[in-house]
């Protein structure tokens, strides 16, 4: 499986999956440009794609600014070259009970997920469609999948984000262009780490395989639906995540 020559960005890419599925396509070949609201952590990977001997850029935008996406992907296009590769993976969440859940949380949340995959696939697509090949990855959720208490916004978005998986996979197929989803189950990232550790321990304890999943298992199931070899994938989720959801 290889992907050398293609380029590659990554939104959130500054931490956790996105850092690490950063790395895992570098591995395979690919120039990385690295979009996240962090510009160090965009940095620090950016400098790890370096010494894996791919080119990288670090670029700061809120995925939520449309003007702020075009630059940065007019960016990537300049230094690195047209994006093959697009995965839509900045996210944030935090546990509420709906009863406590306000406006605004409700709107950033469906905002960050779902018009932000919405503004980084707008910044992109037209290129691929024109070179007739292209690679779109969502970072879903299984909170997508099977809901998820204390984050109803959240799962909400995710699902959103399944929905636009499927709806641009199906317009994008005739042009050589995939979009999948990854589901990821629970990830040992720093989006985790805030969570009360008595709650982490029950989460962790009810995985079937016995482990946390760490962003390597989901950087695997990237490097696969970003390939040649998965051209035949579209419109699926993929969810590495332990059984915890089947
Ligand atoms: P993380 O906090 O390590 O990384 C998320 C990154 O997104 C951060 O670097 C953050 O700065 C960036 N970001 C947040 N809002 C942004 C914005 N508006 N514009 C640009 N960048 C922004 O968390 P992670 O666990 O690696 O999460 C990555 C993705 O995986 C998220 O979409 C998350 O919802 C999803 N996910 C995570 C888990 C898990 O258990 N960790 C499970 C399922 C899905």
């Amino acid at each position: 499986m290889t992907l050398q020559g293609r380029v590659a960005l990554i939104t959130g890419g500054g931490s956790g999956i996105g850092r690490s599925s950063a790395l895992r396509l570098a591995r395979a070949g690919s120039d990385v440009a690295v979009l996240d609201l962090n510009l160090d952590g965009a940095k620090q990977t950016a400098a790890q794609v370096s010494t894996l001997g791919r080119r990288s850029v670090a670029l700061e935008a809120n995925v939520v600014n449309s003007v702020e996406v075009r630059a940065a992907a007019a960016r990537v296009e300049q230094e690195l070259g047209p994006v093959d590769i697009l995965m839509n993976n900045a996210g944030l969440a935090w546990l509420v009970s709906f009863p406590d859940m306000t406006e605004e949380e409700w709107d950033r949340l469906l905002s960050v997920h779902v018009k932000g995959a919405f503004n980084c696939t707008k910044a992109v697509v037209d290129g691929m469609i024109a070179r007739r090949w292209g690679r779109i990855i969502n970072t879903a959720s299984i909170a997508g999948l099977g809901g998820m208490g204390r984050s109803v916004a959240y799962a909400t978005a995710k699902a959103g984000l399944i929905g636009f998986t499927k709806g641009l996979a199906r317009e994008l197929a005739p042009y050589g262009v995939t979009v999948n989803a990854v589901a990821p189950g629970f990830i040992d990232t720093p989006m985790t780490d805030t969570w009360p550790p008595e709650l982490r321990a029950q989460r962790v304890a009810s995985i079937p395989v016995g482990r946390v999943g760490l962003p390597e298992d989901i950087a695997e199931a990237v490097a696969y639906l970003a390939s040649e070899e998965a051209s035949y994938m579209t419109g699926q989720v993929v969810s590495p995540n332990g059984g915890s959801y089947m």
